[in-house]
């Protein structure tokens, strides 16, 4: 059994997949092809905005996002601790500082009221409001990278009405969320920019890296636009700001294209996928968390977590199936506040308590559009095995 099948949906497609890659070996156009622009149309009509801008990843759209707002030294940007690295690297690598807040122990997505707090405590310059990183007493906020994580929006109705009190942008990092809705609004229609992912095991993924940020704000849309060749302006060598070479691949957007075709029949399969774990994994009565999603919210379901009674019990359970060739995942098994990687900001542990306690007892099971009722069924077989 496969974690995610994308051999599966290549079958279904394979013809106008290799159609399109046919088509830009044929035109040459390899480097901001027609491909790019049509992708962005068609993405940019779906997710409901008036402008997309494809680029190199999904990590690129949030750098580029940042860049095109000037976030950088003395800017406070905040985030979730419980996210993948890409979330909050770009932030440091842009010279501000990652200022984490935990998560809903339900949605696993950043907590609307520990973010007021967030906020409050770096205003004050008072860590005892909330845990704050070194350097706090000259920070300023700035921004909010809400992350839609396992493929359910942030509540972007909660957090919006924040960042407007502070004057604060939202960026939704809907890397996973590609095909979800939030309120009745497509994902990556959220926030003053959503980003998201073609990172192949994405709901929406390419056979490489690319991304894509959505905005409905027309001088942003320009600003990315330069940004992500190298900050061009009226023509390629005039450069008019410092930038990236961060443009989408035609080859890929040609990928993308055919792949896109059935992109919305996928997310309905997924929902049933999901509709089924959710059915029958209660009835075990073993002591695991399913996902809920509330009204109002539609999960992209890029991943079908549960949580565990503890550690032990994760391990149990990921070895058991592993004995039975099924494969399961950890996302993530440390929170960024607790990575090397972030040590000078000086977070302890405990700071973000649900984060961590997450991190310990979170795993997710296999989840893709064509995962048989048989197959799940066989799941959830070796998961009632660990009834005592
Ligand atoms: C995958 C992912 C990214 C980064 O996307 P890439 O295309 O791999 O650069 C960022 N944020 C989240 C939440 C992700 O899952």
């Amino acid at each position: 059994m496969q974690f995610v099948n994308l051999a599966a949906q290549q079958d279904r497609i394979s013809e106008k997949i290799e159609a399109g890659i046919k088509t830009v070996l044929s035109h040459g156009k390899y480097i901001m092809g027609p491909e790019v622009g049509e992708l962005e149309g068609r993405l940019a009509e779906y997710a409901g905005v008036e402008y997309a801008v494809g680029c190199a990843s999904g990590t690129d759209a949030l750098l580029l996002s940042l860049m095109a707002n000037d976030i950088g030294s003395g800017d406070a940007v905040f985030t979730t601790p419980f996210t993948f690295i890409a979330t909050a690297e770009v932030i440091s690598l842009l010279g501000a500082t990652p200022v984490f807040v935990d998560i809903d122990p339900v949605t696993f997505n950043l907590d609307p009221a520990k973010l007021k707090l967030a906020i409050k405590a770096v205003c004050e310059n008072e860590p005892q409001i909330y845990p704050l990183p070194n350097g706090y007493e000259t920070l300023v906020p700035r921004c909010v990278i809400a992350v839609d994580l396992f493929g359910l929006p942030a509540n972007y109705a909660a957090i919006g009405k924040i960042a407007t009190d502070y004057e604060m942008i939202v960026i939704q990092d809907g890397a996973q969320s590609f095909g979800g809705q939030f309120a009745g609004k497509m994902s990556c229609s959220q926030g003053d920019i959503a980003c998201t992912s073609f990172f192949p095991a994405k709901p929406l993924g390419c056979y490489g890296d690319g991304g894509m940020c959505f905005t409905n704000d027309a001088g942003i849309k320009d600003i990315l636009t330069s940004l992500r060749v190298h900050g061009k302006g009226g023509h390629k060598y005039d450069n008019v700001r410092i930038g990236i070479n961060g443009r989408l691949d035609t080859l890929q957007a040609a990928v993308l294209l055919a792949k896109f075709e059935i992109f919305p029949e996928e997310v309905e399969l997924r929902q049933k996928v999901a509709e089924r774990y959710s059915e029958l994994l209660p009835k075990l009565n073993l002591n695991l968390v399913s996902p809920s999603v509330s009204d109002g919210y539609k999960s992209a379901w890029a991943q079908y977590s549960i949580l565990a009674e503890n550690s032990d019990h994760r391990t149990k359970l990921q070895s058991g199936l592993k004995e039975s060739n099924i494969p399961t995942a950890v996302y993530y098994p440390r929170p960024l506040h607790l990575q090397s990687a972030f040590s000078s900001l000086g977070y302890k542990q405990q700071a973000f308590p649900v984060s961590e306690d997450c991190s310990t007892r979170i795993f997710s099971l296999p989840m893709h559009p064509y995962l048989s009722s048989k197959d799940q069924a066989s799941i959830v077989e070796v998961i009632s095995n660990f009834i005592d």
